[in-house]
């Protein structure tokens, strides 16, 4: 028998429509919305809450910068907002996860790419350049609610980094120590998704099905990020958007093949487990050409990473030990991402 623990993360998850905000706020027991949504997306939402809305916000920023959620708490305090909604990728949901954690706000996330953040309790913010990550279950949202229109007009080169960035929290829950059978299912089943809805995606931008795919693979792996700790790949991919500024979702997409070739030998059942769901022989392999057919980024070079940045990215992905299937040296991290910097292809 193996032994493992499973703890199920409290969140509504609705798949459904941006229309039933107003019905999932007042569930809540709220009554004065403050909105943080981009204007494009801010029309839909206001007209759905009617009389509920308070206010709005439209500041949020990659790696929640703590000077914007100051000036949202602000307006917050101003409106007497007793809800946030958020309409938006990760930035936007981890704004307002930053208001949730020091007001105790209830929140509803309406997710717009496949970053999964709506369903953890973790949150990443900046300060002073530099980035920390804390978990707490204030800071998981109260409710979700997935409407695939949301993303229909997400660009394809973010759809790709999106999704390979949902593919790593599913590839990283398969190999980590707490592994458990419920956190493996969702994981198979969002590697199935995104694996057939991406090439169709790279054809029509559009694609219904494709998109409905992949928001359920977002909410899956998202899950499985919420259950299960992470290994060399988030670690990689945190040191570098943390230390070296580079963009989160491209980051994962680059990387991701690479930390998979490196703990293959370790965690070949893992390994095994997502080719076939790939429908191929070879992970890694699989999921770089996955990438790169469908145009997405394949080198840190084309991601403004210079060549004379690695051997410290190595040495601060290395500093400190962490589980991981593969036991991490300097010299392995270094070689990782020199292939990753040249954008050679695994295997
Ligand atoms: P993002 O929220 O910054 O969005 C990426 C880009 O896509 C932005 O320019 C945004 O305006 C645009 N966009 C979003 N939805 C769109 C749509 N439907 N149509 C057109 N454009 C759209 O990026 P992201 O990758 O979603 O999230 C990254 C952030 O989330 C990072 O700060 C990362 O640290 C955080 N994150 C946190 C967790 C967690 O569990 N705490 C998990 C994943 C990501």
């Amino acid at each position: 028998m193996r032994s493992f623990v499973y703890q199920a993360q409290p969140v509504r998850v609705v798949f459904g429509s941006v229309s039933q905000v107003r019905e999932e706020v007042e569930r809540l027991g709220a009554q004065r919305v403050l909105l943080l949504a981009r204007p494009r997306s801010a029309a839909l939402v206001r007209e759905a809450l009617g009389p509920l809305l308070a206010a709005e916000f439209d500041g949020a920023a990659m790696h929640t910068p703590v000077e914007v959620t100051d000036r949202a708490l602000k307006v917050l305090g101003e409106h007497d907002a007793d809800c946030v909604v958020a309409i938006g990728g990760g930035s936007t949901t981890g704004l307002a996860k930053a208001l949730a954690v020091r007001t105790g706000i209830a929140q509803v996330i309406l997710p717009t790419t496949y970053a999964g953040s709506e369903v953890t309790p973790v949150l990443g913010e900046t300060e002073n350049g530099r980035k920390t990550t804390r978990s707490s279950p204030d800071i998981l949202p109260e409710t979700v609610i997935y409407d695939t229109g949301l993303t229909l007009g997400l660009p394809m080169a973010t759809s790709v980094v999106s999704a390979i960035n949902a593919l790593a929290h599913a590839v990283e829950a398969l190999y980590s120590p707490q592994a458990n059978p419920v956190v493996d299912g969702m994981a198979l089943d969002a590697i199935t998704r995104i694996g057939r809805a991406l090439p169709v995606l790279a054809t029509d931008e559009s694609n219904v099905d494709a998109r409905a795919d992949l928001l359920e693979a977002a909410w899956l792996a998202g899950t499985c990020l919420a259950s299960v700790g992470m290994g060399l790949h988030h670690k990689l991919c945190h040191t570098l958007g943390g230390s070296f500024d580079l963009p989160h979702a491209e980051t994962h997409t680059v990387i991701l093949p690479h930390a998979m070739a490196y703990n293959a030998s370790a965690a070949p059942e893992a390994m095994a487990r997502i080719a076939e769901a790939l429908g191929a022989t070879d992970a890694p392999g699989a999921v770089y050409d996955l990438i790169a057919n469908c145009g997405g980024p394949v080198s840190l070079r084309e991601l403004g990473l210079a060549e004379s940045d690695i051997p410290r990215a190595a040495e601060l992905a290395t500093g400190q030990p962490y589980p991981n299937p593969r036991e991490l040296t300097r010299d392995g991290i270094e070689g990782l991402l020199r292939d990753a910097w040249a954008g050679t292809r695994p295997g």
